[in-house]
């Protein structure tokens, strides 16, 4: 099989080493990719937010199937033109990829599917929103509707930050992400991360993780893309994870279906849990980064049956086959970042890291040049690492962050703190 993986950063390199661990593949391209990626697969330059483009490369490249890592393509219609085009591709709809694009869409589907989430409301205008806001009080939660790459989301404790953000919103902060604002019911509880496989009809539950999205120790600081994860959470014990598919998943899916709209692709469904009862927070239409990371070490070859199951919808006679395990990546982050940081520092050491099933450093934001790594990015490398417990999984992860000479980079040191 011919595959194409769309993205560029530590997903998707995790995405690409799972599929070349599978004798199915005999040819990987990876658009854009980046530097680690470079070393396993051919890297081609494509806009791969353009439907003509991406069609056009596939067909030219005799692509059997193509793989969406980023959640822009999919919104802007990447699945639909493949699918129109014949061309079997792992990604949804532009018209379901909006359970991500629009917050207000995935509240709709919840009310019609019965899914326990935080209440909610929606506005076009200021004004009522800020009535909205001052009748329920602090704390309460503003988001602005559409994609903001993680950052439409104010979690007000107090009512004024809540009416600035809002005053924020529809004044252009977000460009037309913040046309319209969801408010919500702030939620208390643990949050974890669950991840199944759908192929329109079927949910396949593919793992658990837990994220670090604070770039200091202690979950301190301002938000990162995250900066470290673990799977499987803990907190998703049996009952929490049937939970989660029987009142939240499945009845979404269906929802979907019954829409004309059927979801295929990954589901990244966002849990805060509460006593055991897990609601909703959000939907991802891709892989989390890093969650996917550690999910692809612990699946291996398997990852692209399971992926290729789910396009050609064969997930209900499907089944993933577990090792007992845990893995756990860090990332390792140019220094200053989320703020601004440097970009073309040289990284040693990464060609003497050990490469195995239990053990992989994938690049996030790396460029290879004149036969030395660079940094490319805000985050650049994911020390990533299984093992038959969490603790095993940490210290080999570690290992690997460690062994790194990169002056012009940082790393938490706490990654799995809540977990251990
Ligand atoms: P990302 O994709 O980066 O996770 P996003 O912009 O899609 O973020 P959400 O996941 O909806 O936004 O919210 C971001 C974070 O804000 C959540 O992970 C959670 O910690 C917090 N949050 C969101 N909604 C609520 C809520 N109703 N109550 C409490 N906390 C919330």
């Amino acid at each position: 099989m011919n595959i194409l993986i769309l993205g560029s950063g530590g997903r998707e390199h995790a995405l690409a080493w799972a599929v070349m661990q599978n004798p199915k593949c005999d040819k990987l391209i990876v658009a854009p990719g980046n530097g680690g990626i470079a070393q396993i697969a051919t890297c081609a330059s494509l806009d791969i937010e353009d439907p003509t483009a991406v069609a056009t490369f596939a067909y030219d490249n005799a692509i059997d199937f193509v793989i969406v890592g980023p959640e822009a393509p999919l919104a802007a219609g990447i699945a639909d033109r493949l699918r129109e085009e014949g061309i079997l591709v792992f990604g949804p709809s532009a018209e379901a990829a909006k359970l991500e694009a629009s917050k207000r869409f995935t509240k709709e589907i919840c009310a019609a599917a019965g899914a326990p989430t935080a209440g909610y409301a929606s506005f076009t205008e200021a004004e009522p929103a800020r009535a909205y806001v001052r009748e329920q009080g602090a704390p309460i939660v503003i988001k602005a509707d559409g994609l903001a790459a993680g950052k439409g989301v104010i979690v007000a404790m107090d009512e004024a930050t809540a009416l600035e953000a809002i005053d924020d919103m529809f004044g252009g902060a977000f460009g037309g992400a913040g046309a319209e604002v969801v408010i919500e019911e702030f939620m208390t509880g643990e949050e974890a991360s669950f991840f199944v496989l759908c192929d329109g009809e079927t949910v396949l539950p593919i793992g658990t993780a837990q994220d670090h999205k604070r770039v200091g120790e202690g979950d301190t600081g301002p938000n990162t893309g995250g900066m470290g994860a673990y799977s499987p959470a803990p907190i998703m014990t049996d009952e929490v994870t049937q939970k989660a598919l029987d009142e939240i998943v499945t009845p979404c899916v269906a929802e979907m279906a019954r829409r004309g709209t059927p979801y295929q692709g990954v589901l990244y469904v966002g849990l805060m849990i509460e006593n055991g009862q897990p609601r909703l927070v959000e939907y991802n239409v891709r892989f989390g980064d890093p969650e996917c990371q550690v999910l692809m070490l612990r699946l291996g070859a398997q990852a692209l049956d399971l992926l290729h199951a789910a396009a050609e919808a064969r997930l209900a006679e499907t089944r993933v086959n577990w090792a007992d395990d845990h893995a756990m990546t860090i990332v390792l982050a140019a220094n200053g970042y989320p703020g601004a940081y440097e970009k073309g520092s040289v990284i040693g050491g990464l060609e003497d890291l050990p490469e195995t099933a239990f053990e992989m450093c994938f690049h996030a934001g790396t460029q290879r040049k004149d036969g030395r790594f660079l940094a490319s990015g805000g985050r650049v490398l994911n020390a990533t690492a299984r093992g038959a417990t969490l603790q095993e999984a940490r210290d080999r992860a570690y290992a690997l962050a460690d062994a790194v000479d990169w002056p012009q980079g940082f790393f938490r040191r706490d990654i799995g703190w809540r977990a251990l």
